[in-house]
Order: C-alpha cells, then structure tokens, then sequence
C-alpha cells in the first residue's frame, strides 16, 4: 500500500457521540489538538451541564445580560437570525421545550400538553436580545432558555477544517456524529471526490441507501432517526415544530444539505426540514442555490436539489429516487 492510500483514524467521545478524525499522514498531536479544541468549544456551549456560557445566559433569563465570548456571541447571533427567516421553524429559544421533552436524555417522556402551551409562551426568538457593543446576551423573560444544538457542531466543524488548515492539512474527514466536513479530497484521487454514506432512517447505523459524493464540502442530515421515543406505537423526536411544541411533523425522515460551511449545513437542514419537500426545494433554489439538498420521505423516496454541489448514488432500490427536472427513476449514479 502507498502511504498515501493509508488513513489514520483518531476518535474521542465529546459533545455526547463519537467524533472522528480521519488524515493521510498520521499526526496524534494534531488529532489531540482538535479534540481539546472541540472540548473547549463545548465547555462554553454546552445546555446539558449546569454551567457553560449559554448556561450562564440562560440562568440569568429575565434578570440581567450576560457578557460571552465572541466566539459564543456570533454563534447566537447566527442561530437568532436563521430562527428570524419568514418561515423558519429553527428557534434558538427553544430550550424550555426541548429540556421538557429530554429526547435522547434519561427521563425522556411525551409531556402534558398543557405545560406544552403554557412554555410555548417562553420561546420568541425576539425576546433574545443581543447588545453587540457589551458583547451581551439577554434573556427578556424569566424561565426562557436558548440552546444551540441545531447549529453548533456545524460551527465547531468549520473552526476544525481552520484549524486543519493551519497546520498544513488539506485532505482530511472530521465527523461530529453526523455532521462532516469532507476537506479537499481523497488521496489518491478517487474520482476527485469522498463517499458519504445516507444513513437508511431507522436502519443500522451501517445500513446505508446511497452514497453523496463531494469534493471539499460539509455534508450535514438532520433526522427523525436520530434521537427518538416510541410512546404508543408514535414515534416521537427531537427536532421541535416551535409552533406547536411537538415533534415535527411532515412527509420527511431526513434532510441532508450540501455547503461550503458546515454552519449554513447545520442551519438549513434544520429550516428546511421544517419546510418539507416542495417549499424547501423552492427557498433553496430562490434563496440560497449553492447549497446542495437530499430530502429522504417516508414513502421511500429520495428526492434531489440540484447536483451541481454533490453527485449522488442509489444503492437501495427499495426507494425511488427524483433528481431535479426528472420524473421518478429507480436507479441512477451520477
Ligand atoms: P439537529 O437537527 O441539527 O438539531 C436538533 C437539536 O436542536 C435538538 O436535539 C435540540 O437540541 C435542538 N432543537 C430542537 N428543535 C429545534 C428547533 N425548532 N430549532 C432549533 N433547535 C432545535 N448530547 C448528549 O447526549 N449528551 C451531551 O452531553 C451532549 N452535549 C452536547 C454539547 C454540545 C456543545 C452540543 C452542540 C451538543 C451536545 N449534545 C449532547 C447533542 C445535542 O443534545 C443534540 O442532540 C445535537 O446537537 C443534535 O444535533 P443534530 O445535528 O443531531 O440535530
Ligand atoms: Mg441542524
């Protein structure tokens, strides 16, 4: 085997999954590194500790600003602008619920609908107020809480390919349970692009129904089947219509988006989850056409935005598979 055909694979737990590290030239230190630099992001973002920054924002909710790191400070911002778009069911203020419910946490449960509504009332987005020159965070009401989940690894993943880059590496995978960013390309060359697998909803973590092949791209699903309860033969998950305080509900299992940065992957397959197949498929391409999309049904299809970003590959045929300006077909590679 070529050196260059070998891949050193590091990995640590943080965050709550598994992250990898995959390079062309082993380098423990540079993987130590990036692991501890992901462990310090964590630190400041996490909402599953009793403290972090977000934590201390969200413990001082109705009462006083908190001032945060720039870096944190720019992570709300993004994630109070993308819950601003006409339409988007992204809302960073979403905590209450989200820490109701507990998918994927001990003590997960279908809560009553009544404390649904009644802390409904504590998640507009609006009610997060930034002060740019205090570099501030404030919570208006007492009891809000905002979590960042739907976009930090996205954001954590883009200052690793940074970090990356300073230190020389131009070929690599970082994967941040789920949320990938595929560096330059696969040495040697295979067909100048990595294979990232679509994960079959609620198949085996290997069970994989196609292939995305990109070339120095972020690769980022959201999923139903990705933290989940099963409460009276319902399935319910983690990614919270802010409408209703229930698990959204639509025709789709899973959404992958395509980018440059893994932050717009991160927002936009959770905004264009929301917005199911026909209406995300139209604000993509009116809004945001760079971003590459893969919409997974429930009814087994396996609906395709345009491919200038990605090529795409069915290996289960039990799903039909649209590409952008096609009828229907049950095969393809692209
Ligand atoms: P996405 O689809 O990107 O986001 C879904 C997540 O966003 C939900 O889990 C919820 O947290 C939040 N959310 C739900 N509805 C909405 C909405 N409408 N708008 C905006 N956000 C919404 N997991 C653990 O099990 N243990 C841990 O200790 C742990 N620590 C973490 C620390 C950090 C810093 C981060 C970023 C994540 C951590 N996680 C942990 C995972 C976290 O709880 C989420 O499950 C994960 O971030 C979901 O990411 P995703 O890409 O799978 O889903
Ligand atoms: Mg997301």
């Amino acid at each position: 085997m070529e050196p260059a055909d070998r891949i050193y694979a590091y990995s640590s737990t943080l965050m709550g999954t598994e992250i990898s590290l995959r390079l062309f030239s082993p380098d423990r230190q540079l993987a130590a590194q990036v692991f501890n630099t992901i462990g310090e992001l964590e630190n400041l973002l996490t909402v599953n500790r009793p403290r972090s920054q977000v934590m201390d924002v969200n413990r001082a909710a109705g009462n006083h600003p908190v001032a945060v790191t720039s870096t944190v400070f720019e992570l709300i911002r993004r994630a109070r602008d993308a819950s601003l778009v006409e339409g988007s069911c992204f809302n960073l203020a979403i905590g209450p619920i989200v820490k109701l419910w507990k998918i994927g946490f001990t003590g997960d449960s279908v809560p009553d609908r009544d404390r649904i509504e009644r802390l409904l009332g504590l998640t507009d987005p609006r009610d997060v107020i930034l002060d740019e020159k205090e570099g501030s965070v404030f919570l208006a009401r007492a009891g809000m809480e905002i979590d960042i989940g739907a976009i930090a690894k996205g954001y954590i993943a883009d200052i690793v390919k940074e970090l990356l880059r300073r230190n020389g590496v131009r070929n690599a995978i970082v994967n941040l349970g789920g949320n990938l960013h595929a560096i330059g390309t696969p040495l040697p060359e295979e067909q100048g692009r990595w294979r990232v697998g679509l994960q079959k909803p609620f198949g085996e973590k290997e069970e994989m129904i196609g292939i995305i092949r990109v070339s120095d791209k972020s690769v980022v699903t959201s999923g139903t089947y990705e933290r989940f309860i099963v409460v009276d033969d319902r399935i319910y998950h983690h990614i919270i219509d802010p409408r209703t305080g229930y698990p959204l509900d639509n025709e789709l299992h899973s959404i992958t988006i395509v980018s440059d940065k893994s932050i717009d992957g991160d927002v936009y397959s959770t905004i264009i989850y929301g917005m199911g197949v026909a209406s995300g498929l139209r604000y993509l391409r009116e809004n945001c056409p760079s971003l590459g999309a893969v919409f997974v049904t429930r009814d087994k299809r396996i609906i395709l935005s345009s491919e200038r970003s990605f090529a795409f590959e069915l290996l289960d045929t039990t799903y039909s598979l649209s590409r952008p300006g096609t009828s229907r077909s049950g095969s393809g590679m692209a």
